[in-house]
């Protein structure tokens, strides 16, 4: 009868574990909002998504937290712009014999940065070692 109580408690104790803070909440949000400022500004003012997408890429430097590849890679490097195909940005599909690559141009301040087509590369994130836990947040603060 004991064990058996002892067990109910320290099941209850599991359950009743404190949440579990996202680590950066703000920066996030911030960071998202300034993302999504970027893009919208991306059709008609270039310059200030630029400014939302420079200043969302460095609060995610000073607070140590990273971008996803994918949402990263719609940001020009130099300028920060969201890169827009067919209005701030063009993009090319190189296919050569043995050199398959993506550019993007960037229209604001011209820089040109290439994707290759590489089948043997895989980035960090789709490897299934880089995943440690999953940890879910709950919407409401
Ligand atoms: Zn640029």
């Amino acid at each position: 009868m004991a064990s058996a109580d002892k067990e109910t408690k320290k099941s209850a104790n599991d359950n009743k574990k404190a949440p579990q803070l996202c680590v950066g909440r703000e920066s996030y949000e911030r960071m998202n909002f300034l993302y999504q400022a970027a893009a919208l500004m991306s059709e008609t003012h270039p310059q200030l998504s630029a400014t939302y997408g420079r200043l969302a890429k460095s609060i995610g430097k000073k607070a140590v937290l990273r971008m996803e590849p994918a949402i990263k890679r719609t940001l020009c490097v130099r300028c920060g712009v969201l890169l827009n195909p067919a209005i701030t940005a063009d993009i090319h599909d190189y296919r050569h014999k043995k050199l398959c690559y993506v550019q993007v141009n960037c229209k604001l301040c011209g820089y040109q940065k290439r994707f290759y087509n590489n089948k043997n590369h895989q980035l960090w994130l789709e490897n299934p070692s880089s995943l440690v836990e999953r940890i879910e947040f709950s919407s409401n603060k």
